[in-house]
């Protein structure tokens, strides 16, 4: 089954068109990011086969005045007859949108229909950079793919099962009655992908999938998870909570937004730019790409190794809470581009935690694998492995479950 996966973002498109049967059987068909959306130039990179010895890429700078155009191009190229994957844009059975946020109201992936608009519209105040990008991704998509199922997959979906006494922020009640203040979480279908594939690598059932993922990436963030279910998680009611990240400062006492909007003259919204996009690693040490601040710490800039640092120390401590939380845990799993590639980043994460039974080996660390693997040393407690994670597969697995009325 043809599935194509969108991402809207507010002047982007990144998209893949694959051809899937189930989680191990499928071919990325196509790959492709339009960029510069609403600007005098924009760019459109479409890939043909990537990954594969067919490999073909386009990349043509021209204006996409609006994501109407950008996707008219997308089909263009997906068609094309000479070029092309398919012969018609009829032969897609589903488009699966991410979307970031639809709060309580849809707590799992949803066939799109008026009502399911209606909903990410209601959410735009709590995602406001993403919710109107992915609805409008929705809407052009249902133009030019009439006949395909549209389907919503939300970023927040897989933490819909955390208790209140952890989505819930100890503030004054009607706030969450009233605003929906809570933590929601995200890269829910990251930590989706990650559960099941531990499931699967561990061979033990999914009511004994206890294990605490670790998704790095520019954005960063962890998951408890027991049963195969989502207990806790580190990002909040935005993404800005948790971990220290490419540029957003993570867990920060709200008085700072005070003092400092004082101190400077920034307002509110000033204020959450500069954590959302000028913190992280970035506020500490000017760059946010991990591999630019590994490699100027051992170039020896001290502010790059502080950043590092600080990194790693809230992630150890993230993990401290999160044994408390998953008591059987069963392995603590790295994905996304730091977690997958740094064995660096990895091996600091561990230093000092041997008490806790959580030991690396530092030859199965520095193996570099697109498989799922395992790297922890004989004598640890607890399983640590690396699994690289696969978000456009989930958003296509679960658009094809959708389309067969299956569950998810
Ligand atoms: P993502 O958002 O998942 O694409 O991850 C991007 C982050 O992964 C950036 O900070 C990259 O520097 C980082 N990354 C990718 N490869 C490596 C590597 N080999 N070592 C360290 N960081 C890496």
């Amino acid at each position: 089954m043809k599935i194509l996966v969108i991402n809207a973002g507010s002047s982007s498109i990144k998209y893949q068109l694959l051809d899937l049967e189930d989680v191990h059987h499928f071919s990325l068909l196509a790959s492709g990011l339009v960029e510069k959306i609403a600007e005098p130039v924009g760019r459109i990179t479409h890939k043909v086969f990537p990954g594969s010895p067919k490999e073909a890429k386009v990349v043509e700078d021209r204006p996409f005045p609006s994501h109407r155009e950008g996707l008219s191009r997308v089909v263009d190229l997906l068609c094309d007859p000479e070029n092309g994957v398919i012969r018609d844009a009829a032969e897609i059975a589903g488009v699966g949108h991410r979307v970031l946020n639809c709060g309580e109201v849809y707590s799992d992936t949803v066939r799109v229909d008026a009502d399911v608009k209606a909903a990410i519209r209601d959410f735009f105040p709590l995602g406001p950079l993403h919710n109107p990008a992915n609805l409008m991704g929705i809407e052009v998509a249902e133009e030019f793919f009439p006949s395909a199922a549209q389907v919503a997959v939300f970023d927040t979906a897989f933490h819909g099962t955390m208790p209140p006494k952890a989505f819930l922020y100890a503030v004054p009640y009607e706030w969450y009655e009233k605003f929906r203040l809570r933590k929601y979480g995200f890269h829910g279908t990251s930590h989706k992908f990650i559960a099941r594939a531990a499931q699967e690598f561990l061979g033990i059932p999914r009511e004994e999938t206890d294990i605490i993922s670790l998704h790095l990436g520019n954005g960063c963030s962890m998951a408890a998870v027991r049963g195969g279910k989502c207990v806790d998680t580190s990002m909040g009611v935005t993404p800005l909570e948790g971990l220290v990240m490419g540029t957003r400062s993570g867990d920060i006492d709200a008085t700072a937004v005070e003092y400092i909007a004082d101190k400077t003259g920034a307002d509110v919204h000033q204020m959450l730019v500069a954590l959302n996009k000028k913190s992280g690693l970035k506020g500490i040490c000017g760059v946010n790409d991990m591999r630019e601040v590994v490699a100027a710490a051992e170039g020896g800039n001290e502010r790059a190794a502080l950043a590092l640092d600080m990194f790693v120390y809230r992630i150890q401590k993230y993990i401290g809470s999160y044994l408390a939380v998953v008591p059987n845990v069963k392995a603590l799993v790295f994905t996304g581009g730091i977690g997958e590639n740094s064995d660096g980043v990895r091996a600091r994460i561990f230093q000092g935690l041997e008490h806790l039974g959580l030991v690396l080996d530092p030859e199965k660390n520095a193996i570099r694998s697109p498989e799922p693997r395992e790297i922890q040393a004989a004598e640890a407690k607890t399983k640590i492995l690396v699994i690289p994670t696969n978000e456009e597969l989930q958003i296509a697995l679960e658009t094809k479950a959708v389309i067969e009325g299956r569950e998810i």
